[in-house]
């Protein structure tokens, strides 16, 4: 039972740094995967496809990007974003290594765009994709971009969905970009063989809500743009299934049991099938699988 699930954690891990995802083995079409583009203050843009969402600061000084879905879709996205401004893309911040968000690294660094993440990204990556696909600009703490009439300040946050997850705030359009440490479609994903920690998640979501003011956009990795008050009730959901889940390891309760004990049961409707977030919580609070 462990040895197994142990290799399926390697081999979902292995998937996702390749950025296969369910969706790609299915063979799907990705000429039909929908793309748009939804405003969401000042300079900031949000684009929506398949993958993460993608953050946009567009303005006379060119286009910064923050993250890039996959591979398959880049030439399309590219095209969205000529659709929006005739300004060239020229940065690009992968908010971390996962990839739904890194995929198009390689096509949008052979199209000149100059790439920047965390150091532990590029380090997660070496060896695994191709060299141009890699970060060419890492930073081990924050970096901030100055154009657009815009700091667009990228920093790296206590290990949380990675040990490589940075937020992005654009300061003059007071919109912040939170990678998928936050997500408003799904439950908190603790990606444990990418570094990810409970403790790093309570604490970078602590930091969002510290810098949020009640009119700050917030782009989650998944899902629709937000509000202070959603990165709230997203950081408390965590705290009282973390309880429930904590008594339960404190009982010896063995994964199998944590799953049919209805610990996440009035949340399921807004975040969906908890396993994934239980399986973390689980390890994370002492519990062996
Ligand atoms: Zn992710």
């Amino acid at each position: 039972m462990r040895t197994t699930l142990l290799f399926q954690c390697l081999i979902s891990a292995l998937l996702v740094l390749l950025g296969v995802n369910a969706h790609a083995q299915q063979g799907d079409d990705w000429g039909a995967v929908e793309l748009r583009v939804e405003h969401v203050a000042g300079s900031i843009h949000m684009l929506i496809g398949r993958g993460g969402n993608i953050g946009l600061s567009i303005g006379d000084d060119g286009v910064v990007m923050i993250d890039d879905q996959f591979a398959p879709l880049s030439a399309r996205i590219a095209e969205t974003i000529r659709g929006v401004t005739n300004e060239e893309i020229r940065f690009l911040i992968n908010t971390h290594v996962h990839g739904d968000h890194v995929g198009g690294n390689e096509n949008f660094a052979n199209m000149g765009v100059l790439i920047f993440a965390n150091d532990k990204v590029r380090m997660r990556m070496v060896g695994n994709v191709a060299h141009a696909a890699l970060p060419v600009v890492t930073f081990s703490d924050t970096t901030t971009l100055h154009l657009n009439d815009e700091q667009v300040h990228a920093f790296h946050v206590p290990p949380a969905h990675t040990d490589g997850d940075s937020f992005i705030h654009f300061r003059g359009s007071d919109v912040l970009h939170l990678g998928d440490v936050f997500r408003t479609n799904n439950f908190p994903y603790i990606d444990i063989s990418s570094g990810g920690t409970l403790q790093g998640t309570l604490d970078a979501l602590a930091m969002a809500i510290g810098m949020a003011g009640p009119d700050t956009a917030v782009i989650p990795g998944h899902g629709n743009v937000s509000k202070r008050e959603d990165i709230v009730e997203f950081r408390d959901m965590i705290l009282v299934v973390m309880g429930r889940v904590a008594e339960l390891v404190d009982d010896g309760a063995s994964f199998a049991d944590v799953l049919s004990a209805g610990t996440t049961a009035e949340y399921e409707a807004k975040w969906g099938d908890p396993e994934r977030f239980l399986s973390g919580l689980y390890q994370e609070l002492g519990g062996q699988l």
